[in-house]
């Protein structure tokens, strides 16, 4: 035996579940069954288009036989089966390219979640087994092969007597060792309990002979055992189950298994819907951000089930990009069983029912943020960023969807706050929606020019992520109130006569801001006195469209073009700094420019700019310390 060896990738996959350490062995189960089920599907579908295949319904179904004496488990279908290429094809290499790599050698913790994250199909059933053997007969032939495997020395292919379409597995479970008890797999209760576990939505009936012990008739006392076959799984899709009867674990290990998820969902929306169109979903929204989220790899979308087949494993139509995060499925008796991927985008119940869904995920999203708001936020954290990206891309056409489920950092209630909380406090003399950029909270809340905004009591969002000014541009004002950035130069806090006062100010020492412009004046457009510090001396502000956050973002991205924002050196008028600058006007010039350059340096570190010429500045701060 073992003639043919095993390809290198499927050799190694194989070595790892040989000598797996996972301790979840009986996923193996759930991994026969699963493909025993595909079988019997394609099967279905094919003889849904080809007339020469005749299918009674009823007879399709999977059955598990246990014979403790000679340590077999068989597992047999009457699917589709498998040709003699197929055979060799499908169990001697590795199909799965892609949704794992072996990158790490050895690393038994990486094995570990591999077996965990993707099951692994057929060749978990040698974490319990040291002979495999599968018997099939395909559809599409009139011989049957016989496919026997010890492991990795190789396997072999012969051919064999099979009356019926279909595969028959048969393992023989390992002898038991002194951590591992793999009898447990012979015992009918264990199995029983596994399948239930795992495999209860199966749509086709899963059989094996069960023992009970009876009460013999007309007697007592009198118990009897008897043999019955019966089906273990409840044969019920879950999504097709009554709401009320599912519990979440079956909800969680469903997602797990059939969306190849280790851990959790954070969200389970379940819906059953009767209209114009009829159609069960079931959308989950995972826990964490999926590790190719953001790359090209990534694909969004929906399996897609005709009343019970599944006709589609991604259909990219039913979820929005903004909601791309979310998986799940949809079953409409309503699709054509032979909808083509063409078809489909001009399927009219398909856009209906894309749009319900749209609907319906916005919907629980508003309800998860209004009832749960510790789940939303923790959803957010995770899924946010989209949510943002989605408001800002496609010119803004979704943000009045997205606008009211975006939260951002509030400087007063020190946790994220929705746009609707933040106008609902806003006070009467409040015209504006304020808000400051930077690289983190801590690093805004220390910003000069926060602080006078602050003090006087209104709430400032505090941006932290570089799409958000992006997105507050895109929307332009909510709820007929502007946004204003606090680092702009209009910031219009100070009453009439403190603004004539500081015009009058700014009027009086014009020549003086002549002066000082002459060493600085590529790099801002204007010095002025300011209202708007309370003890810092100076700040950087910039006017127009770009503020500075943004020209930060701008000159990061790969087709940068040098953009910069119109900054505006201000200088609190109330600091002593103010009387000292007058002063040297006055008296010495040449030191005043030197004064304005360490300014100006200054008011660009605390914005987070780098300076050009760090080691004048330094010589002049020493120099002006030493005086
Ligand atoms: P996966 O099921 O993820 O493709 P597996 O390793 O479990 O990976 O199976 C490999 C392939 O072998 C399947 O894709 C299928 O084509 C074939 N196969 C496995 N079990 C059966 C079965 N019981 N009947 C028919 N084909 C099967």
């Amino acid at each position: 035996m073992g003639n043919k060896q095993f390809k290198a990738e499927s050799k190694r996959l194989l070595d790892l579940m040989i000598n797996s350490i996972y301790t979840n062995k009986e996923i193996f189960l759930r991994e026969l069954i699963s493909n025993a089920s595909d079988a019997i599907d394609k099967l279905h579908y094919r003889s849904l288009t080809d007339k020469k295949i005749k299918v009674n319904k009823e007879d399709l179904k999977i059955r598990i036989d246990i014979e403790k004496e000679s340590r077999t488990l068989t597992i047999t279908d009457n699917g589709c089966g498998m040709t003699e290429e197929e055979l060799d094809k499908n169990l001697g290499t590795i199909a799965r390219s892609g949704s794992f790599t072996f990158k790490e050698e050895n690393e038994k913790k990486k094995d570990i979640d591999i077996i965990g994250q993707f099951g692994v199909g057929f060749y978990s059933s040698f974490m319990v087994s040291d002979l495999v053997t599968v018997e099939s007969k395909s559809i599409d032939s009139e011989k049957a092969y016989q496919w026997t495997s010890k492991g990795i020395d190789g396997y072999s292919i012969e051919a064999c007597e099979k009356e019926d379409v279909g595969t028959k597995i048969t393992l023989h479970i390992k002898e038991d060792t002194d951590e591992e008890t793999y009898s447990d797999f012979l015992d009918t209760y264990k199995i029983q309990q596994i399948i239930k576990t795992y495999s209860d939505y199966i749509r086709y009936p899963i059989q094996m002979e069960v023992e009970h012990r009876k009460k013999k008739e007309g007697t007592e006392n009198d118990y009897e055992t008897i043999k019955e076959i019966e089906t273990i799984n409840s044969m019920m899709p879950i999504w097709k189950k009554n709401k009320k009867k599912i519990k979440p674990e079956e909800y969680e290990s469903f997602y797990m298994d059939k969306f190849h998820d280790y851990e959790k969902p954070l969200k389970v929306i379940h819906h059953h819907v009767e209209g114009q169109y009829n159609y069960d979903s079931l959308l989950y929204i995972p826990s964490h951000l999926p590790y190719d989220y953001y790359t090209k790899d990534y694909e969004k979308g929906l399996q897609l089930y005709s009343n019970g087949v599944l006709i589609m494993e991604k259909c990219a139509e039913l979820v929005p990009d903004y909601f791309g995060f979310v998986k799940g499925l949809v079953d409409s008796e309503d699709l054509s069983l032979n909808i083509s991927r063409e078809m489909l985008q001009n399927d009219r119940s398909l856009r209906v029912i894309s749009r319900n869904l749209e609907n319906k995920m916005k919907t629980e999203l508003e309800n998860m943020l209004k009832n749960e708001r510790e789940q939303y936020e923790q959803f957010f954290n995770i899924f946010g960023t989209q949510l943002k990206y989605g408001t800002y891309s496609d010119y803004g056409n979704n943000k009045e969807k997205l606008q009211d489920l975006l939260l951002f950092y509030s400087s007063t209630e020190k946790k994220l706050v929705t746009l609707k909380e933040y106008v609902g406090r806003m006070k009467e003399t409040q015209k504006v929606i304020y808000y400051a950029c930077g690289e983190t909270i801590d690093k805004i809340d220390m910003m000069p020019q926060v602080e006078v905004l602050k003090d006087k009591g209104f709430e400032i969002l505090y941006l932290t992520e570089s799409v958000d000014e992006f997105v507050l541009q895109v929307l332009i004002r909510y709820d007929e109130k502007n946004f204003q950035n606090v680092s702009s130069d209009n910031l219009d806090i100070d009453t009439e006569e403190e603004k004539e006062e500081l015009q009058k100010a700014n009027e009086d020492n014009k020549e003086m801001f002549h002066t000082m412009k002459e060493v600085i004046h590529d790099n801002v457009a204007e010095i002025r006195f300011t209202h708007r510090l309370k003890n810092h001396p100076v700040c950087l502000t910039s006017e127009g469209a770009i503020s500075v956050e943004m020209e930060k973002t701008l000159n990061q991205m790969p087709n940068n073009q040098g953009i910069k924002a119109q900054t505006i050196l201000e200088i609190n008028e109330k600091h002593e700094i103010a009387q000292k600058l007058k002063d040297l006007y006055q008296d010495d010039k040449e030191m005043l420019k030197k004064y304005t350059k360490v300014l100006y340096a200054q008011a660009r570190l605390i914005e987070g700019l780098t300076i050009e010429n760090p080691t004048e500045i330094s010589n002049l701060m020493c120099e002006i310390m030493t005086k």
